[in-house]
């Protein structure tokens, strides 16, 4: 496993990590300095959301979700960092969840864990065959799979004490959920950079809630991350989902900061400008205006 570490931003120098020289050399100066800027950019996005939403505090230890996908990896990569320079002290816990596919590497994660030094842990669950099993002929299994992963890896949470989840998704997974839901569920929402999960007992954050996706890919081309592909079950990716995936890539290449200014609107509601019942009181409105009147009329008499 080749892995670089970090450049320091400040001086914009490479700092190697041991043994690692040999893949820094093949670096031009016009690569580091592109790889310098794309990093900081990286760590600069996830430390604003990380202060906007106040992800993490003093004393946190957070598990970090780590499926072996380029998302998860730059992640990791960027909290350690994140941790080495943060005012506050936390501590990161690497977990990945070994789902008993065929050919899953084993020994890729771990191997690559030992080297960074992380505390981590692999864990054991046979979802593989429950998915399977559950799943009809010809249907999509990713759905059933990210459930039962998500329910093992909070469970494990609380049994190693961590207080805060981390996953690795970004702000394309974030506006692709918001269609999706748009689409085929009949709501607007998203994926929230933090939330509180249903029996309250997990806070899972999403710390590269800001990164672009394009930005993650090339960091961790760049890095070697020892990428363990998401279809080793011989499944199809969520096909919608890919069809929004493409939908936001063309209208990035043919409309350039378009999904950033959707990106601003999910952090930029006006509840009074939607259809939302719930979240904006349209039946008082006739009240509100006389109370608006009867104080003009006041502020008028008094005048
Ligand atoms: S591709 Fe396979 S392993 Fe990945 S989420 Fe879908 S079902 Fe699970």
């Amino acid at each position: 496993m080749q892995h670089i570490d970090h450049f320091d931003p400040a001086s914009a120098t490479v700092a190697p990590a041991a043994g690692l020289e040999s893949q820094q050399d093949h670096f031009d100066a016009k690569q580091k300095r592109e790889f310098n800027k794309l990093q900081k950019r990286l760590r600069r996005e996830v430390g604003n959301a990380i202060i906007d939403y106040q992800m993490i505090n003093e004393g946190d230890r957070v598990m970090v979700c780590l499926s072996g996908g380029k998302d998860s990896y730059t992640m990791l990569e960027i909290l350690l960092n994140l941790q080495r320079n943060a005012p506050v002290n936390f501590s990161l816990v690497a977990v990945n969840m070994d789902q008993k596919q065929p050919g899953f590497p084993e020994h890729i994660l771990p191997r690559y864990l030992d080297n960074l030094g992380v505390e981590y842990h692999i864990l054991e669950r046979d979802t593989y065959s429950v998915v399977k099993e559950k799943t009809p002929e010809g249907k999509t299994t990713c759905a059933l799979c990210s459930r039962l992963r998500r329910g093992s890896l909070y469970g494990f949470a609380e049994e190693i004490g961590a207080n805060k989840i981390a996953l690795g998704h970004h702000r394309e997974d974030i506006l692709e959920t918001m269609f999706l839901n748009m689409f085929f569920g009949g709501t607007l929402k998203a994926m929230p950079p933090k939330l509180l999960s249903d029996d309250g007992k997990n806070i899972v954050i999403r710390p590269l809630a800001y990164c672009k996706e394009a930005d993650i890919a090339e960091f961790s081309r760049l890095m070697e991350f020892p990428i363990i592909p998401c279809n080793l079950c011989g499944s199809q990716p969520n096909m919608q989902r890919q069809v929004v995936k493409e939908m936001l890539a063309e209208w990035d290449k043919k409309h350039p900061g378009r999904l950033e200014s959707m990106f601003k609107a999910v952090t930029n509601v006006a509840p009074s400008q939607l259809a939302d019942r719930d979240l904006f009181d349209f039946a008082g409105l006739e009240a509100k205006q006389a109370d608006l009147m009867s104080g003009r009329i006041q502020a008028f008499n008094v005048n």
